[in-house]
C-alpha cells in the first residue's frame, strides 16, 4: 500500500483479549425504529408501516424531516387506548388500514409491519398479521413484520431486524439460479455502493450483489456456496439467518478509512484469487486521492482525545480508524454490543490497552467522561446538548449511520466529520 498517511503499528494482537466493562443500567439511544430513515430511501419500492402510538410518529417524522408534498413511504398506524384496553380488535383494524394503503400506493412492492413497543405490549402478532397479509396481496405485494421497539434495542439493530426478515425470502442458489459469487451485506449509500461495484468489476471477481437490494424483488439467491461480506458492524441476526441458509461469512474489518477498506476489499478479492500486484494497481488511484485528504484531516485531529459513548455500534471501527489513521488518542470506546467475532479483525486492530465498554450504565458514564476531559465526545443527541453546555465538544453517533462514510472516497469526509466539532469549538473560544 503506498498511503502517505501514517498508520500506527498494531500489537500482535490488539485489543483481541482485552478486558471489557459490562454495563447494565439505564441507556440513552434511539429506537430501532429509526432504521426506517435510511432502508426507506435504500429500497426504493418499499413501505415500512410502523404498528405503534403516536409517540412512534412523531419520532419517524421528525427524524426524516417529512416533506409535506412528497409522498413518503413510511407511516404509522396508531394504536390508541381502545386497542391497548383489548376493546378493539387491532387485527381487523390493521387489516383495513392495510388494504386502503395498497389501494392508494399500487407501486408498493413489499410491505413491512413494524413493531413498536405498544405493539410488543399489547402482543399483536405481527408475523401472523403478515404472513395472513402476504396471503391476501401475493402475488403483487410481499409482507413482512420485524420489530423497531426500544425495548433492548439500540437504533442499528432495526436494519438488522429488517434484512433478517427479508432472508427467508431470498430464492435458493442452485446450478439454474443466476446466484451471485459474492454478497455484500449491510445497507450503503447508492453512491458507495456504486463505487464498490466499480471497483470489484475492475478487480475481476465475477458476479458480486448487494443487500438489501434497490428494488424489493431484485433478491439475489443465496446457498452454500454464498460468501458475504459485511459492510455494517451491526447485523448479527442478519448474519446468523444467512448462514442457516448455508452462506459464508468472510472475516474481514468494516470499510472506513483507507486502512479498513482495502482490508474489507482484500478480504474477498484474495478469496476470489485476485492477484496482489492487480488489486494494488486498481485500487491505488483511490488509495492516493484519500491519503492526500485524509493527511490535511490529520493535522487537525492528532493528539485529540476522544471518548465514545455506546450508540451506532460503529464505535470500534471508527475509533480503530481515528486511532490508526488519524492519530486520535482513544479515552473510552463504549459500544452497545461487542460480537466478538463479527469485530475479531477490528479489535486486533486497536492500541494494546485501550479502555473498551459493553452496554451502558449512563450516569456512570458520565462521570468517567466528565473525569476524563475528552476533547471530543461521540454520544446521541440526548446526551450532545448537556455535554457541550458543560464545555465538551460532541459529535452525534446517529450522523454517521446517515451520511456515506463507506470506501477510500468517503474516508477524508468522515474524517472532518470529527474536525469540524472541534474546529468550531475553537472558532467560538477565539
Ligand atoms: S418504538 Fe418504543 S421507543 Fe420507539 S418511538 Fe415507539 S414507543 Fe418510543
Amino acid at each position: 500500500m503506498n498511503a502517505v498517511i501514517p498508520i500506527r503499528s498494531a500489537s500482535a494482537t490488539g485489543c483481541t483479549d482485552a478486558p471489557v466493562l459490562k454495563e447494565r443500567g439505564q441507556r440513552e439511544v434511539f429506537c430501532g425504529l429509526t432504521g426506517i430513515i435510511w432502508l426507506h430511501r435504500k429500497i426504493q419500492d418499499a413501505f415500512f408501516l410502523v404498528v405503534g402510538s403516536r409517540t412512534c410518529a412523531h419520532l419517524i417524522q421528525s427524524a426524516a424531516g417529512v416533506m409535506i408534498f412528497a409522498e413518503p413511504r413510511f407511516a404509522t398506524a396508531i394504536i390508541d387506548e381502545r386497542d391497548l384496553a383489548g376493546l378493539a380488535d387491532a387485527n381487523t383494524e390493521l387489516d383495513r388500514v392495510v388494504t386502503r394503503l395498497l389501494e392508494r400506493r399500487p407501486e408498493i412492492k413489499l410491505l413491512f409491519l413494524v413493531g413498536s413497543c405498544p405493539s410488543e405490549v399489547i402482543k399483536l402478532d405481527l408475523a401472523r398479521a403478515a404472513s395472513r397479509l402476504s396471503t391476501t396481496f401475493s402475488p403483487k405485494v410481499r409482507v413482512l413484520n420485524y420489530s423497531g421497539s426500544g425495548i433492548e434495542t439500540t437504533f442499528t439493530q432495526g436494519e438488522d431486524a429488517c434484512l433478517a426478515s427479508m432472508v427467508p425470502v431470498l430464492p435458493q442458489a442452485d446450478a439454474m439460479s443466476d446466484a451471485p459469487d459474492l454478497l455484500v451485506v449491510g445497507s450503503l449509500a447508492d453512491v458507495v455502493e456504486d463505487q464498490f461495484a466499480r471497483l470489484f468489476n475492475q478487480l475481476g471477481m465475477g458476479k458480486v450483489r448487494f443487500f438489501p437490494p434497490r428494488q424489493a424483488n431484485d433478491l439475489a439467491a443465496i446457498g452454500p456456496n454464498t460468501r458475504y461480506l459485511l459492510a455494517q458492524p451491526f447485523l448479527a441476526d442478519t448474519a446468523r439467518a444467512l448462514e442457516a441458509r448455508g452462506a459464508q461469512r468472510i472475516p474481514a474489518p468494516f470499510p472506513l478509512g483507507i486502512e479498513g477498506t482495502n482490508q474489507w476489499l482484500w478480504a474477498a478479492a484474495a478469496l476470489f484469487n485476485v492477484a496482489k500486484n492487480h488489486f494494488d494497481a486498481v485500487t491505488e488511484p483511490a488509495r492516493q486521492r484519500a491519503s492526500a485528504a485524509v493527511a490535511r484531516q490529520r493535522t487537525q485531529l492528532a493528539g485529540k482525545r476522544i471518548f465514545f459513548f455506546p450508540d451506532s455500534q460503529l464505535e470500534i471501527p471508527l475509533a480503530r480508524f481515528l486511532s490508526r489513521e488519524l492519530g486520535m488518542e482513544l479515552v473510552e470506546v463504549g459500544t452497545p454490543y461487542l460480537h466478538r467475532q463479527h469485530l475479531a479483525e477490528e479489535l486486533a486492530l486497536l492500541p494494546e490497552g485501550t479502555f473498551l465498554s459493553e452496554g451502558q450504565h449512563v450516569e456512570n458514564q458520565l462521570d468517567r467522561c466528565r473525569a476524563a476531559k475528552p476533547d471530543i465526545v461521540v454520544c446521541g443527541l440526548g446526551l450532545a446538548n448537556p455535554l457541550e453546555s458543560e464545555g465538551l465538544t460532541t459529535k452525534w453517533a446517529i450522523e454517521l449511520v446517515f451520511t456515506p462514510i463507506q470506501g477510500y472516497d468517503q474516508a477524508p469526509d468522515l474524517a472532518e466529520l470529527f474536525s469540524r466539532p472541534l474546529v468550531r469549538r475553537l472558532k467560538l473560544a477565539a
